[in-house]
């Protein structure tokens, strides 16, 4: 028998959500007398990502960004949008300076532990539960579990599931090419015209950008695929051939209307990607973990429960937008561009960031009604499962 530790609180997984509900614990002065352990299988992550999301003014995370803008273009074929951020501002930080950031804060703490080890299993015994780790077992009153375990991939099927899968370059040109005041949101121009699939700018510097090439789409493609598109892009639009690739990143986030929230347990608490803290018709998620882990300290000191549900309007929308962009794939620009063009950015902004007045709801819901909305919305009425 492997010994144990005790704590009142264990996260399992730092990763984007461990490291958020961490630094909110961390934070809270209520919780200096609670003993906390962070778990992950890896001691450091390798892949520097970039995490991208947009608020309000100042924010937290500012002393740590890469940069941020007040200003984004919208391109389809059927026009140009300029989109103002001048009042939600988007940001982008690494997620290396992300997790550095909040492990010197746990260092720095008596009361927090970070362990690199990797859970096998979970064990809910009387009053207390046991994280059966490889190297040791660690013993919690509660935990907050991370991990996507495989049951749940084969369940996920069962429901409207998308990927957005897609492939970056941050590259430096010769020459200066690009303005860093904007970014492009989407960039519909160059593409697989068969499905949702868009280009994504974000220049750091005159000479330097991360250009990615994404997809809303059932499946993967070939890197070669992506990459084609990230060439064509720069050729045409900023007449880039020569540059030098930096960086690369791929990524594959779930798209789900899957109910994650129902894997929580009155002990166990699924956070990140396995407590569906990932915007399904987006694929966003870092500013749900922030707001997500505040949820989830309101709640302990009200003595409420921790299981974090979506609220029903959003999960309902969620459902009916990544219904319309399963069914009808090729009209994802569509649908985008109308959401865009007829509203003003900051709705959209508060729309997808879930922080709406019911009124912008519905004027949301009216600027991208189409035949497609309206037959996914009358199957959503008969059919259980959507
Ligand atoms: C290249 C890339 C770019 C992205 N850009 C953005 C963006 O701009 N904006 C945005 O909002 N989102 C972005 N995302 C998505 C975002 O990274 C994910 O939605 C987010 O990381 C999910 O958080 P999570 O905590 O659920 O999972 P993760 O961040 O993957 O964390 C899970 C952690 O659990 C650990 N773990 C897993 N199994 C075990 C185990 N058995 N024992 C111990 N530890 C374990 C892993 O090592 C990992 O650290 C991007 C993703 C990628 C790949």
């Amino acid at each position: 028998m492997k010994a144990s530790s005790k704590f009142d609180y264990i996260i399992v997984g730092g990763g984007l959500s461990g490291l958020h509900l961490s630094h909110s614990f961390l934070n809270d002065k209520y919780f200096n007398n609670y003993s906390f352990l962070m778990i992950d299988k890896k001691k450091y992550k390798k892949e520097d990502n970039f995490f991208s999301f947009w608020e309000v003014g100042n924010g937290k995370w500012d002393k740590i960004l890469k940069q941020k803008w007040n200003k984004a273009y919208f391109y389809s074929d059927a026009g140009k949008v300029v989109m103002d951020f001048s009042e939600y501002n988007y940001k982008t930080l690494s997620s290396t300076k992300f997790e550095e950031y909040v492990k010197r804060k746990i260092k720095k703490k008596k009361n927090f532990k970070f362990i690199n080890d990797t859970v096998l299993k979970i064990r809910e015994e009387k009053n207390k539960l046991i994280v059966v780790g490889n190297k040791k077992n660690y013993q919690a009153k509660h935990v907050f579990d991370s991990r996507m375990l495989s049951g749940v991939y084969k369940e996920i099927k069962k429901y409207t599931f998308l990927k957005q899968h897609f492939l970056g370059w941050v590259i430096k040109t010769d020459e200066k090419k690009f303005n860093k005041k904007s970014f492009v949101f989407m960039d519909y121009r160059i593409r697989d015209k068969n499905y949702t699939a868009f280009t994504y700018v974000l220049p750091f510097k005159k000479n330097e950008a991360l250009i990615e090439h994404t997809y809303f789409s059932k499946n993967e493609c070939n890197r070669e695929v992506y990459e084609e598109y990230i060439r064509k892009y720069l050729s045409k639009y900023y007449n880039a051939t020569n540059y030098k690739i930096i960086k690369s990143e791929y990524g594959i986030i779930p798209m789900t209307s899957y109910p994650f929230y129902k894997e929580s347990t009155k002990n166990i608490t699924k956070i990140g990607t396995a407590g569906g803290w990932v915007k399904p018709s987006t694929g966003y998620s870092f500013k749900n973990c922030e707001k997500y882990s505040l949820k989830i300290l309101e709640k302990i000191k009200e003595g409420k429960k921790f299981r974090i549900q979506p609220e029903r309007k959003y999960y309902f929308l969620d459902k009916i937008l990544l219904g319309v962009l399963s069914k009808y794939n090729h009209r994802g620009e569509t649908v985008f561009y109308k959401m865009i063009k007829r509203n003003p950015t900051k709705r959209v902004l508060e729309f997808l960031n879930e922080e709406s007045k019911l009124f912008d709801i519905l004027k949301i819901i009216i600027s991208v009604r189409s035949i497609y909305f309206i037959k996914v919305f009358i199957k959503s009425l008969y059919k259980k499962v959507l």
